[in-house]
């Protein structure tokens, strides 16, 4: 039986991950670590009498030291322009003291190790799609730079510690994705704009709206992670769904799946809002023989109850 670290557990996508590790047929022991920054319990919470599972309220930042461990999987950070505005020094150090720390622990125990990237390495980019080989155009200095530049700072020491220390990695930069256990007070689109919708609020859009992402459901995610984490691809490779939207064509979609009549009003569009973004799969498609499956409509469809549980009254 394998030990698997998976760092960020608590989080949307570390305890997507962490069932879906668990759910391995020929099962592997996981071990979450989270400092709760934040992640939920509320997300693991079903994991409780599970004895493959165990949990480590632990700040990656701070050197620690599990035992021997088989594989990493390195997603403990803030995620959501809200939250690592909040938390910039926390987010530069995740992505630094935090990477070295986890790194440190695959090289002392031959473990394998998945880091998981961003589109946001590529900044506000000057090609579309973005391909893994583009550079990226990051303010270093900007609103968003304590996530840029700390998650292409642990690129550079993944890239490193294979360099020199023949670590077995892999990285994903990884697209806008969405789906249950999204935080609900982080600020994302989807997030807003579902519980503005089923609340009859006005949906609130950010510019023009002409700006676009493109949205990929977890489980398309997760399954491009575990495929990842198989591969001997050392360099990066993009995970998202190509599919590009305008943000006034997600709200409308939002608009349809929950049958809301919240009008549109437009707010000012934060400083360094990238007016572009969109994976190519290429690699991932060749590499992985992944593609997502998930339409933005069916995503949101199999979203809506978590969405409507976060609006109910909980009860005593
Ligand atoms: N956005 C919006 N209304 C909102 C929240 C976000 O129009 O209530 C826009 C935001 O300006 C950005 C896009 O939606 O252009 C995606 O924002 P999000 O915070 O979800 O993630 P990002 O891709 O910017 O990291």
């Amino acid at each position: 039986m394998k030990k698997i670290l998976v760092t960020g557990a608590a989080g949307f996508l570390g305890s997507h991950l962490t069932d879906a590790l668990l759910a391995q047929s020929g099962a592997h022991s996981v071990l979450g670590v989270d400092n709760l920054s934040t992640g939920s319990l509320a997300n693991l919470a079903h994991l409780t009498e599970n004895p493959a599972f165990s949990f480590l309220n632990h700040d990656i930042t701070l050197p620690f030291d599990p035992g021997p461990v088989d594989f990493i999987f390195n997603f403990a950070s803030p995620a959501s322009p809200v939250d690592y505005a909040r938390l910039g020094p926390e987010t530069l150090l995740a992505g630094s003291a935090g990477t070295i720390n986890t790194l440190n622990l695959a090289r002392k125990y031959n473990a394998g190790f998945l880091h998981a990237s961003t589109s946001e390495c590529y900044g506000d980019p000057e090609v579309h799609p973005q391909l893994e080989t583009y550079w990226g155009r990051v303010n270093p200095i900007g609103p968003r730079s304590v996530y840029d530049e700390a998650k292409r700072f642990s690129e550079a020491a993944v890239a490193a510690w294979h360099h020199y220390y023949a670590v077995d990695t892999r990285m994903v930069r990884i697209f806008n994705t969405y789906g249950p256990r999204l935080q609900t007070n982080d600020g994302r689109v989807i997030s807003n704009f579902m519980l503005q919708a089923l609340a009859g609020q006005p949906l609130t859009i950010y510019g023009d709206g002409l700006q676009t992402r493109s949205f990929c459901f977890v489980s398309d995610l997760i399954d491009g992670i575990l495929r990842l984490a198989q591969s001997d691809e050392h360099t990066p490779v993009n995970l998202g769904n190509p599919t590009e939207f305008t943000m006034l064509q997600c709200a409308q979609e939002i608009l349809n799946i929950t049958g809301s009549n919240s009008t549109i009003v437009h707010q000012p569009l934060p400083q360094d809002d990238p007016a572009r973004r969109c994976p190519d799969i290429t690699k991932a498609r060749a590499l992985l023989h992944w593609e997502p499956k998930v339409s933005l409509r069916e995503g949101l469809q199999k979203s809506l109850a978590y969405f409507q549980s976060c609006l109910a009254p909980k009860s005593k």
